[in-house]
This record gives structure tokens, C-alpha cells and sequence, in this order.
């Protein structure tokens, strides 16, 4: 028997008006790339989102055009997620550290109507503008002011889309499942695969997270993104933050230490999402000026495994550390660490422990463990599988690629992950690798990311990766690269011996190599595709 309650589609669009009405001073401030600071509320925000519906109306957008984005953290991007998808547009957020190839392949591949840029991107689009689609209009994200000399013909100005228009907009109606965003994987191999979020696994997903991670996301909080609306949908924050009333604090393009830290004194930010590498950064600042930044309580860590080192640091200076897990195809979020209330007591090594893991589910997204063979492997937290998930919020197929979809479901539907994981018996997820990382030695599994982590621990280690190369006797062995910090000589032997302490003699790496700068992919993290390919050429 059927239910009998109403059956209203779940919209994006419903996120930014509930905040306009529900947190109307609720602030977005954006350091721009005109270089000043701008500031800006939900419910005025609401209004330039409705004007810039009208706006793309009249310049012909129509419902399932892709739209596509190369631009910072800003306000502007934010409108755009929901100017565009408000009116059954679908939002392509592009990472402008993709390779020239790779953005000219996605931008064809979606078929791009118009392309909304940052001033700084200006240069990129003039680059590659011969192999963009004709029909592809370029609009600059700033006002007539500031537009740029440029060789682009046909250029629009942002600011003069929204001149002129209303400010309130009746919002259409269409299916939940109508596509809404687009976001490429950086693609390890072959071409970037595109997920198509929808405006119910959006809405599910802000949802998730704002029930999940509630003391983050909740009325008045003040929410620093590093994390970049270019990349998987800023982890869900241009959602969940209007849903929960948290304010946004968006950074613009200056990710260092120094700017970091300045801005989230400024503004008082209570909690800051991003990759490892930007915490790295901001603990070193910290550590110079002896002094947190005012208001600064939590970070959410993802993107790559947290360091425990990393965790350790922010941890003992009172910041609540939170290890989140998840994926492009995920919308991301996955699992997320922080502790329940009964571990949250536990003495600091242990508590390091347990947040070392990636944490629990989060509410609609399952998981399971799989050996090679497909076969459910147990959840004791000490054997680790391929690890594949379902949910509301994953995707089913990449964009216009039925080959590459069919690789990635098994016969039940699951989703694989391309990660190997240990799952406990209280649901905490440790993953051990990407399984195209693994090392295999002599018939046994080495985890790359477990030998990272203690190496991490070393104070001149800035930064490190190990890869397989191939041996004649073991089949694979680990080699250690280390970028060592600026004023720091780490000695090989001393990483070993490190290493030797926590690890079995046979899992040691035979070499360590130093590098200058470890090599990172477009979404910020170690491309070991690009180590293996210099140290390992012959595994390719
Ligand atoms: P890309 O590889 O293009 O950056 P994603 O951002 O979707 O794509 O990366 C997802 C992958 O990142 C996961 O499958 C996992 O391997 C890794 N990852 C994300 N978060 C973590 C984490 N907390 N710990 C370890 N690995 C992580």
C-alpha cells in the first residue's frame, strides 16, 4: 500500500531560499580576485542568484545545457551553482590545474555552452580557445570595470548578465533526478570521467553531512573552503552551510599558510575544510606566530589520508581534527572521523589511533569489503578488501561513457572505489591504499600509506610517497621518496630506522630518494603515476 503524503521534488534551488529566509544575515565573504575583500549576505545572495537565473534565460540557456565554471572560491562561483542548476542547467565546475588536453577534452566532451571565468583564468581560456567549441560563449566573473584586454571575441561581462534583472525568480519545476552538476575526475588513466549529481543526491547529500557533522554545520558557525568549488562540489559545503545556517568564508586563489591563517584571524573562523597539504601549511604558520587563529576550533581533513602527525599537532592545540573519506562519484562525503562521545575520553595516542581511521558512514552510503574474487570479506578490522559502496548520493554511470561505466559496477550494483580497506566491528573504516598503489611483495600486501604516515612523523619530512618498483625476486618492492623540508637534511638511515621500529623488517623500503618537490595531481595530492613513471618506468 501506498503512502499518502505529498511527493514534492527535492531542489537545489530550495537550499539558498530557506537560507534567505530562515538566515537572512547569514554571512559570504569572499576575497576576491579583483583583490579586495567582499561581503555578502544569504538573503542578498538569494537575490543575485534569482537575477542571474533571468539573466542566463535571456542569454538562451536552456533546462540540461552544461555550464561550465573555471574560477576560485568566491561568491560569484557560489551563485552560479545555483543560478544554473535553479533553472535545470547543469553546473560544470572545470580544475584549472588540469592539463591543457584534459580541459579542452572535458570542455568538448560536456559540450559546454558558455564558460564563466575567473580574471586570472582569462590567460588559460585565450590559450586554448581555438579548441573549445565554436559556440562557446566566455563570460568574465567580474564587473565592467575590471574586464581585461583580451583577444577572446564576443567576451560578457558577469555583473552586466545580473544588471537590470528581478531579484525574485518562481523557481521551476522538474524531476529530483534532473542532472544539476558535472564534475570530472582528474583520471589517473585515459580520459577524466565525468559524475552528473543530481538535485536529489545534492539535496540527500546536504543533508547527510549537515546530520553527521552537526556541531560544524550549524547556525552561526563560520566555514573556511579551501577545499575548491572546482573540485567535487567544495565537499558539499555550498549546500549544507545554507541548509544549516554555518557562514562561508571563500578564499579566492591564495591557498599559503601565511594568507590562510590571516584570513581565518579576520574573519573568525571557527572551522576550515581541505586537503592535508593546506594544514601542513597552515601548522607551520601557526607554529611561527605561536598562536592559533582567533575563533579556530576544528578542521575537516580529506581528499588524501591525514598524517597522524598532522592530526597530532592541530589535536594537542585543541583543534578538533575531523578525517572525512570520499569521492568525486560520491558527491563526496563517505565516512567522516569524529569520535562519539565515549571515545572522544580516551587518551591522546589511542584517540590518535582511532582518527587515523577514516571514520564512520555517513547516513545513506553502505559499504562493503570484497577479496579478489568478489567474496564479502568480514568487518573485524583486521582483513582489508576492495572496498565498493551504494547510496543516494553515488553516482550510477559516468557522464556519456558507457565503457568506463561498465568497469566500475559489480553484479549486485556496488560501486568500486578503487580503495583497499579494513572496516571494524564499530564501523570505522581504515583504508590501507589505492589498490593500483598496493605493493605486493612476495605474495603479501605492503600499504604504502602506512609507511607514509610514520615517515610523515619525521620533522624534516615535508612531504613523502612510496611506490612499488618492480624486483626480480619479490615480484614488487617499496622505494621511499621524501621531499625534505626547507631547512632540514634527513638522513636516509634515520627514516629507515624510524620506519623499523613500527613496521616488520620485510615491509621496509630498499631505497629512499630525495626530491625537490613531490610531484601533485590537479585535486592536490602526490601523483605516484607520475613518480612510478619516473622510478618504476618499466611496471607501466
Ligand atoms: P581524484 O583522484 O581525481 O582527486 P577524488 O577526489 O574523487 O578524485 O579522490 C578520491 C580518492 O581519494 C579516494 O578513492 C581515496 O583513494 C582518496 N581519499 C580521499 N580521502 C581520503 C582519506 N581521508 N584517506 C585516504 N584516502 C583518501
Amino acid at each position: 500500500m501506498k503512502g499518502l503524503m505529498m511527493h514534492r521534488p527535492l531542489k537545489i534551488a530550495d537550499l539558498i531560499t530557506f537560507a534567505a529566509e530562515n538566515y537572512p544575515s547569514g554571512e559570504i565573504v569572499s576575497v576576491r580576485t579583483e583583490g579586495d575583500i567582499h561581503r555578502t549576505t544569504y538573503l542578498e545572495t538569494s537575490k543575485r542568484v534569482a537575477r542571474l537565473a533571468h539573466g542566463l534565460r535571456r542569454l538562451g540557456v536552456k533546462e540540461g545545457d552544461r555550464i561550465a565554471t573555471l574560477a576560485w572560491n568566491g561568491y560569484r562561483h557560489f551563485e552560479l551553482y545555483y543560478g544554473v542548476s535553479g533553472i535545470g542547467a547543469v553546473c560544470h565546475t572545470i580544475n584549472p590545474r588540469l592539463s591543457a588536453e584534459q580541459m579542452i577534452y572535458i570542455v568538448n566532451h560536456a559540450d559546454d555552452r558558455l564558460l564563466f571565468v575567473d580574471l586570472t583564468f582569462v590567460p588559460i581560456i585565450e590559450k586554448l580557445r581555438e579548441q573549445l567549441p565554436q559556440g562557446l560563449r566566455i563570460v568574465v566573473l567580474t564587473d565592467r570595470a575590471h574586464m581585461p584586454e583580451t583577444t577572446l571575441d564576443g567576451v560578457l561581462c558577469y555583473e552586466e548578465i545580473l544588471d537590470g534583472e528581478t531579484d525574485s525568480i518562481d523557481w521551476p519545476d522538474f524531476p529530483e533526478d534532473q542532472a544539476a552538476g558535472l564534475c570530472y575526475t582528474s583520471g589517473t588513466t585515459g580520459h577524466p570521467k565525468g559524475t552528473l549529481y543530481t538535485h536529489r543526491s545534492t539535496v540527500l547529500h546536504a543533508f547527510n553531512m549537515c546530520v553527521t557533522i552537526p556541531k560544524t554545520l550549524c547556525e552561526g558557525t563560520r566555514i573556511l573552503p579551501v577545499v575548491p568549488l572546482f573540485h567535487v562540489n567544495a565537499w558539499g559545503l555550498p549546500y549544507g552551510a545554507p541548509l544549516s545556517g554555518a557562514g562561508l568564508i571563500f578564499p579566492g586563489g591564495a591557498l599559503d599558510g601565511k594568507s590562510v591563517f590571516d584570513l581565518m584571524d579576520r574573519e573568525k573562523v571557527f572551522s576550515a575544510w581541505g586537503v592535508p597539504t593546506v594544514w601542513l601549511g597552515l601548522m607551520n604558520e601557526i607554529n611561527q606566530r605561536g598562536r592559533l587563529p582567533e575563533g579556530f576550533g576544528d578542521i575537516v581533513v580529506g581528499g588524501s589520508a591525514a598524517p597522524r602527525s598532522l592530526i597530532e599537532a592541530f589535536e594537542t592545540k585543541g583543534i578538533n581534527v575531523c578525517h572525512a573519506w570520499g569521492m568525486t562519484e560520491m558527491s563526496p562525503l563517505g565516512t567522516q572521523c569524529n569520535l562519539p562521545p565515549q571515545l572522544q575520553q580516551l587518551p591522546l595516542e589511542e584517540r590518535l589511533d582511532r582518527k587515523q581511521s577514516q571514520g564512520r558512514r555517513v547516513f545513506g552510503v553502505d559499504m562493503k569489503i570484497v577479496d579478489d574474487a568478489g567474496n564479502r570479506l568480514p568487518h573485524d578490522g583486521k582483513v582489508s578488501g576492495h572496498l565498493y559502496v551504494r547510496g543516494n548520493t553515488v553516482t550510477s554511470g559516468y557522464f556519456e561513457n558507457p565503457e568506463a561505466s561498465k568497469e566500475v559496477f559489480d553484479a549486485e550494483g556496488w560501486f568500486c572505489t578503487g580503495d583497499v580497506a579494513a572496516i571494524d566491528a564499530d564501523g570505522f573504516l581504515k583504508i590501507t591504499d589505492r589498490s593500483k598503489d598496493l605493493i605486493k611483495s612476495g605474495g603479501e600486501w605492503i600499504s604504502s600509506l602506512d609507511l607514509e604516515n610514520i615517515v610523515m612523523s619525521h620533522p624534516g619530512v615535508a612531504g613523502c610517497a612510496v611506490i612499488a618498483v618492480p624486483d626480480p625476486k619479490w615480484d614488487e618492492r617499496p622505494l621511499l621518496i621524501v621531499q625534505a623540508r626547507d631547512d632540514a637534511q634527513p638522513r636516509k638511515q634515520e627514516l629507515i630506522d624510524l620506519l623499523a621500529v613500527r613496521v616488520a623488517k620485510w615491509q621496509l623500503p630498499d631505497d629512499v630518494v630525495f626530491v625537490e618537490a613531490l610531484p601533485l595531481t590537479a585535486t592536490g595530492k602526490v601523483s605516484k603515476l607520475t613518480l612510478r613513471k619516473t622510478y618504476a618506468e618499466d611496471m607501466e
